[in-house]
């Protein structure tokens, strides 16, 4: 693999980096905080650091790939915003339009196109780089900025797959992947494994007691900094993760728990987000012939969020020791 660019690790797996301008056209009005320039300033970020040989453009989703995780009803409304230019709002923050179709195909595809392409080989890995992003999207509710959940999408693709028996979500997001949750909390296939903030949207992921052993939830307080963060990880959720011993990993990226972050009050750096990834890496190599699809989630602070994504992908393109 080329190398290019003196940032980027001798020692690399092979990385794809997915995404589609379609991405960057779904615009839910001027003063929402999950905008286009979010994903442009990603895009940016990467770009500077992985040459053009790295980039795959996103496949488009088929209906049927959304239908296995969402009710069919709800599939036909967000396809039907393509007809129609004014903006229908799912929920008081989540809105479709007519752009919104094609990014919504586009994002759940680039997972879809990821999962195929890490299933062909050893350690391969992707980072998808779209939006809307998807973790609160539900089997018949779009909401929380989320029209489809392009997480759930990827791993209902990967199980129809026979390589994948079992397989690991793994969602550091400051918010509750609750739409994830729910699609899979009858499927002990998924083990679902989230840290996110205490009463923060969704208001869920909070009672761990009352969930199956495959659903991991556990909220940090308002203001956890990264030795919080990091022991709550290496104590518990990375052993558990290895327990598991998944087929393939997929991660829901959100990079809103960054202490500059305007929508949560978690107190993490980029570097946080990198430790993680390198810990999550080892363990793919390990169980999952180092298989890894991220996704990008949240963050809504412009420079962090840059900074945080690039530091998760360049931790994704290198190869532990072995
Ligand atoms: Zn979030």
């Amino acid at each position: 693999m080329a190398k290019s660019s003196g940032t980027i690790s001798a020692a690399m797996a092979e990385l794809r980096i997915y995404s589609h301008p379609a991405c960057l056209e779904h615009i839910p009005g001027a003063d929402h905080p999950e905008q286009p320039v979010r994903l442009q300033c990603v895009l940016d970020a990467l770009h500077g650091a992985f040459p053009e040989h790295f980039w795959q453009q996103a496949p488009r989703a088929l209906r049927e790939d959304l239908t296995r995780v969402h009710a069919p009803a709800l599939v036909e409304r967000i396809l039907a915003a393509g007809q129609d230019d004014a903006c229908q709002w799912l929920d008081e923050d989540t809105a479709c339009m007519a752009a919104s179709p094609e990014a919504v195909l586009r994002a759940a595809g680039a997972g879809i196109g990821a999962v195929d392409w890490v299933l062909e080989g050893s350690s391969s890995r992707a980072f998808c780089a779209v939006r809307p992003p998807g973790h609160h999207a539900a089997t018949a509710s779009a909401t929380g900025f989320c029209l489809v959940n392009n997480i759930a999408v990827a791993a209902a693709h990967a199980l129809g797959n026979k390589l994948v028996r079992r397989l690991a979500i793994v969602d550091f997001d400051a918010h509750h992947g609750d739409g994830t949750e729910a699609i899979f909390r009858l499927d002990p296939r998924v083990l679902y494994v989230s840290s996110h903030q205490s009463g923060l949207y969704p208001f869920t992921g909070e009672t761990p007691d009352s969930d199956p052993p495959h659903i991991l939830n556990r909220s940090l307080p308002a203001e956890s900094d990264s030795q919080t963060f990091r022991r709550l990880w290496h104590e518990e959720l990375l052993p558990r993760i290895a327990a598991f011993a998944p087929d393939l990993l997929l991660i829901s990226a959100g990079f809103d728990a960054h202490r500059a972050d305007p929508l949560a009050t978690l107190q993490l750096e980029s570097e946080d987000f990198a430790w993680l990834t390198e810990r999550l890496v080892e363990i793919a190599e390990r169980y999952a012939q180092g298989r890894v699809v991220s996704m990008l989630e949240g963050g809504y602070d412009l420079e962090a969020l840059a900074e945080s994504t690039l530091a998760h992908v360049r931790a994704l393109a290198a190869q532990p020791p072995r």
